[in-house]
């Protein structure tokens, strides 16, 4: 399998309940290498373009709002099959269906409010490591 690149977002119910650290170890002992990192707080507007896909969904204000509440860390995980890799270790979106051991069964507290966003395919991870980061910031 190819070496990826993929977007990951430790959401804001995380960053305020400390939960940075636990969850990039997460990613760390699935294999997947934190490439780039950084926090950030968004604006509305921001986190409405990062959602866009979602502009038509009944929770798009929910989770924009939600996202724009307080810091996230946004990241990029590299690795074998990294997008799929880290949708594994994230766990389903509602975390009452989520697997043992995923970072959505351990942390999330909502289906609104699970802790990481990831990137779903090559095309959205491309779109969104570079919604955040420049060439310059990855530092493989
Ligand atoms: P995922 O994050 O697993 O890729 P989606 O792309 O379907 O899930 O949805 C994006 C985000 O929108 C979810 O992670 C969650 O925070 C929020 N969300 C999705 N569905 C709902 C819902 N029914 N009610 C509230 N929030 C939701
Ligand atoms: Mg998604």
């Amino acid at each position: 399998m190819a070496i990826e690149r993929t977007l990951s977002i430790i959401k804001p119910d995380a960053t305020r309940r400390n939960l940075t650290g636990k969850i990039a170890a997460k990613f760390e002992e699935a294999g997947l290498r934190i490439v780039a990192s950084k926090r950030i707080h968004l604006s509305l507007a921001q986190a409405q373009a990062f959602y866009g896909v979602h502009k038509d969904r009944p929770f798009f204000g929910e989770l924009t709002e939600f996202m724009a509440s307080e810091p996230v860390v946004v990241q990029v995980l590299e690795g074998e099959g990294a997008i799929a890799k880290n949708r594994e270790v994230m766990g389903a979106t509602n975390p009452a269906n989520a697997a043992d051991g995923t970072i959505r069964k351990e942390f999330a507290l909502s289906m609104g409010e699970n802790s990481v966003h990831g990137s779903d395919a090559a095309e959205t991870a491309a779109v969104e490591i570079a919604f955040f980061f420049s060439g310059l910031e990855l530092v493989g």
